[in-house]
């Protein structure tokens, strides 16, 4: 069993309902062992502007890197996400943060992600699920690397009400 970590995020329709679709999605295939509180963040680069839903899940599969991703990007499609602009807005995106301790750069694979380190909607919901877990590239916790994290968005706990 291999140990996988998924940033979700969403600024796009009913941000609570793909949220938890894409939940459901991957529960058919994993097995979920933690996942953060949502929380809503400003948008982040260029042309999006409505705020995002962002969830951190740490879930167990069978699957390799490749077969997780191939999984994500079938349930990034179910829930129709548009790919025409870079940092547009989107209903669901899924990214593997982590996967094991693992290194990989491959042409479709890059982890860690790289952009983990650099995000507060990544970093808070991943130090509140896993503080102690240690970056393997950076060799720092993911507690610290929101210590140092110079991202100004600000990222707070979602309340449906
Ligand atoms: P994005 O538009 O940022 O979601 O990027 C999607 C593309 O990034 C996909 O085609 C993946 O092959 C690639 N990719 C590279 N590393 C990762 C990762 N750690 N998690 C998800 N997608 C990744």
């Amino acid at each position: 069993m291999h140990t996988v970590v998924l940033g979700l995020g969403g600024n796009e329709g009913d941000r609570l309902f793909l949220l938890n679709e894409a939940v459901n999605g991957l529960l058919q295939e994993m097995k979920l062992v933690r996942a953060s509180a949502i929380y809503e963040t400003e948008a982040w680069g260029g042309e999006s502007l409505s705020p995002y839903l962002n969830q951190v899940l740490v879930l167990q599969t069978k699957m390799d890197p490749e077969e997780t991703l191939a999984c994500i990007q079938q349930i990034e499609g179910h829930l129709g996400r548009k790919r025409e602009t870079k940092w547009g807005d989107r209903t669901m995106d899924i990214d593997i943060l982590y996967f094991d301790e693992a290194v990989i750069h491959s042409e479709v694979l890059q982890v860690p992600h790289p952009q983990l380190s650099f995000r507060k909607f990544v970093l808070v919901p991943l130090a509140e699920v896993l503080p102690e877990y240690i970056h393997p590239l950076e060799k720092r916790s993911n507690k610290e690397l929101l210590k140092r994290c110079k991202d100004p968005l600000t990222v707070g706990v979602y309340s449906d009400g």
